[in-house]
């Protein structure tokens, strides 16, 4: 056995990239071990082709619905073959600063393959033996599959597959209603695809605020998605042309067909194979056990990403990457998931972060504070027309002020155009625990779409009126101020 390494990483997606970096970067002597391409999940089935797919489709959209801007364009058709090959061509500009060359010259081993624990030092890699100090499991997820009667029989597709389509389905049947899956229903409908998705849970997006959740389903219906919620998929079969699925909800059975299925139900965690249960590692439902600090329950071996069944994100499997080699160096640092904001990327986007409001008022009752804008009432949604969705933002209350005005952000949640991007205002104030009013104070330059932030967030300070418990139907009866001159909130 090699004792070469202060580290191992296994895993080479973004948690595994970003814990062998850190590692190189804290010039310790770091090997990753990955059985699968580098950049992961994310870059190659995932974020990256998920996004790519949605812009092409969204180009698509605004070219047929250009008249509106008096804009004539003709015909608009879809090469799917040529949409797809863009889609790749995407992948590929990424995947070029995760290769090999860029992690050896950033001082990282580099070994593809699959990893096997032998002990919590040594790891068999081939016919290899490896040993490290320390190691990193970075193994992520994969598709999660149901179990259907008669889904074994039929072809069907995972993000693992559905980006390899040359043929664009004539009808696809979605199954799981979550991010994965809107994304893509919206995608095809958009290229011209008719689109039905089928999801167990009755509540649509139900990790959404509940007003958000209804927005979206209103916009995504009125392009033409069907939705079947609370419908249980009872069993699938192969016909002719493509797949049946047999669906029973509140209204009975019934059938429904595509040429294509799409499985998009959650993902479960990769940790069979590599040997972590036979040297102690706890593994629970949703992954491997780890506390704050992303030790598992063996000395001198972390976890990291997907495979933890945190949060199932990017920007999270980065962040505990870093945390994690840090902390395999001595460091203590905690892991802290009170602003984690997130978004899917259907069009108009929803993003999120902090409470909902069901969640703020269970936790600190009648005293939060609620405004919401319309994107009709900010100017650019106007200009662009893109007027459809909704800004809410969640405040504490300020019960030394006699709840005048809103105190810290709790959350916020916004679906509509530019959502993924307006979010990171609430990001950092709640970051640095700013008071609400900082954001209603800061000038936003008009006609910015940020202007809506600095308005609903003015919207708890609606001079005098603003009490404990006020609703948001209170709010949204004052009068919709459009431009940028919020109500004073108060002395900075
Ligand atoms: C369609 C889709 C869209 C998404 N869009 C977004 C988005 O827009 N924003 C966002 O934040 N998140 C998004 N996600 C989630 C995001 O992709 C994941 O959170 C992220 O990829 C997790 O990274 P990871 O490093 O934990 O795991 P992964 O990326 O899964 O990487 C794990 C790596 O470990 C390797 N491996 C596994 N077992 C072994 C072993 N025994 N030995 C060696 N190597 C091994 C695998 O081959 C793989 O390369 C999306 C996911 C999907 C499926």
């Amino acid at each position: 056995v090699s004792d070469a390494f202060d580290l191992a990483v296994i895993g080479g997606g973004t948690a595994g990239l970003s814990a062998a970096q850190t590692a190189a970067r804290l010039q310790r002597r770091v090997l990753l071990i990955s059985e699968g391409p580098l950049g992961g999940e994310c870059t190659w089935n995932g974020c990256v082709p998920s996004k790519a797919l949605v812009e092409a489709a969204s180009v698509r959209h605004t070219a047929a619905d250009a008249e509106r801007f008096g804009i004539r364009v003709g015909d608009v058709s879809v090469d799917f073959p040529a949409v797809m090959d863009r889609v790749h061509d995407v992948i590929d500009q990424i995947a070029r600063y995760e290769d090999e060359a860029h992690l050896e010259a950033a001082g990282v081993t580099v070994r593809r393959g699959r990893a096997v624990f032998v002990d919590a030092h040594t790891l068999q890699v081939g016919d290899d033996r490896l040993g490290a100090e320390r190691v990193v499991v970075c193994t992520g997820s994969r598709p999660g599959i149901p179990s259907i009667d008669g889904l074994d029989n039929v072809p069907f597709r995972t993000n693992e597959t559905i980006f390899e389509l040359r043929e664009q389905p004539q009808r696809l049947l979605v199954l799981g209603a979550g991010a994965v899956g809107l994304e893509l229903a919206q995608a095809f409908v958009r290229l011209g695809t008719e689109v039905d998705v089928i999801d167990a849970a009755a509540a649509f997006l139900p990790r959404e605020d509940p007003e958000i959740a209804t927005v979206m389903r209103d916009i995504l219906e009125s392009e033409g998605i069907r939705f079947h919620l609370g419908a249980q998929a009872l069993r699938v079969a192969r016909v002719d042309g493509g797949v049946q699925l047999t669906l029973s909800d509140a209204a009975g059975e019934r059938e429904v067909r595509g040429d294509q299925l799409l499985v998009a139900t959650g993902r479960t965690p990769n940790v069979e194979g590599l040997g972590i249960e036979a040297i102690g590692v706890r593994v629970g439902d949703m992954g491997i056990a780890v506390d704050t600090h992303l030790r598992t329950s063996v000395r001198g071996v972390f976890a990291a990403g997907d495979v933890t069944g945190t949060l199932p994100f990017t920007h999270v499997a980065a962040y505990q990457g870093r945390l994690a080699a840090h902390n395999a160096f001595g460091r203590q640092h905690a892991a802290s998931y009170r602003v984690i904001p997130w978004v899917i990327f259907t069009d108009p986007e929803i993003a999120h972060v902090g409470l909902t409001e069901p969640e703020a008022r269970r936790a600190h009752g009648d005293s939060v504070r609620i405004a919401t804008l319309p994107f009709t009432a900010v100017d650019r949604a106007v200009i662009t027309r893109r007027p459809r969705g909704l800004i809410k933002v969640i405040t504490s209350g300020r019960p030394l002020l006699g709840h005048a005005g809103g105190g810290t952000i709790l959350g916020a949640h916004i679906a509509g155009p530019g959502a993924g991007e307006l979010i990171h205002e609430f990001v950092i104030a709640m970051q640095v625990r700013a008071f609400s009013g900082r954001l209603a104070q800061a000038i936003h330059a008009y006609p910015s779409m940020s202007v809506g932030v600095q308005q609903v967030v003015a919207r708890l300070f609606v001079a005098g009126r603003a009490t404990a418990g006020e609703t948001r139907e209170d709010l949204l009866s004052s009068s919709v101020r459009r431009r940028p001159t919020p109500p004073d909130p108060g002395p900075p």
